[in-house]
């Protein structure tokens, strides 16, 4: 699965909307402290179902949207659009038919944020699932943020595993199994109480 383009409306200090095309080889992006690089990197992370604010170095989600200037008012919602080159057929069944689509992710003020997948609503759940098959997502190790290569040699080896399991795009695996022991759990339970009721009524 190739990134083909990413487009944000009202996102950070992207305030109009901006693409940014990623073309085969290396994109590089420069400019003057301050004018959105690493905003770019972070709407590329929320595309992919980012969830902690931290990661955005917000306080709540909300914080995304612009927020305005002296000159523009701020935003009411913030838009980020990620094109895919799906020729590969990685996509997960379903979204696997075009040779690409986007993936978008809208947050409202109030309302949260709502997710598409080929023009089709979607859950959270299932943009970080399309992207962890994939071996990527927003907390994918090809994503460096600055500070991060010094974590990383002093991380615990339990979440250098981890990184090297996103690396290897097993993370999608691990979730479904804890998803798959919650539902197993739940039925147990169930059927404890329908044995708890037979007894009573025997
Ligand atoms: P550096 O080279 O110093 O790391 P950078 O190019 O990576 O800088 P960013 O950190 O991406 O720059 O962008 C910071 C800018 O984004 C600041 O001017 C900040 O005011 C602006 N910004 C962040 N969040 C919002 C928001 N919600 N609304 C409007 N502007 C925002």
């Amino acid at each position: 699965m190739r990134f083909d383009r990413l487009r944000l409306n009202g996102f950070k200090s992207f305030v109009d909307p901006t693409d940014l095309v990623i073309r085969e080889g290396l994109t590089g992006v420069v400019g003057p402290n301050g004018c959105g690089k690493s905003n770019l990197l972070e709407a590329l992370r929320w595309v992919m179902g980012e969830n902690r604010p931290t990661a955005m170095r917000g306080d709540g989600m909300e914080d995304v949207i612009f927020a305005g200037t002296t000159r523009r008012s701020a935003r009411g919602h913030a838009e980020v659009s990620l094109s895919v080159d799906n020729r590969d057929r990685l996509a997960p069944a379903g979204f696997n038919e075009a040779d690409s689509f986007d993936i978008v992710r809208r947050i409202t003020r109030d309302a949260g944020s709502a997710y598409k997948i080929a023009g089709r609503d979607v859950r959270a759940r299932d943009v970080q699932m399309l992207f962890a098959d994939a071996s990527t997502g927003a907390h994918s190790p090809a994503l460096v943020r600055q500070g991060q290569i010094s974590e990383l040699i002093n991380a615990k080896p339990r979440n250098r595993r981890r990184i090297l399991e996103e690396a290897a795009g097993i993370s999608g695996l691990y979730a479904r199994r804890h998803e798959a022991e919650l539902k197993l759990n739940g039925a147990e339970g169930n059927l404890t109480r329908v044995d708890d009721t037979l007894d009573q009524l025997s």
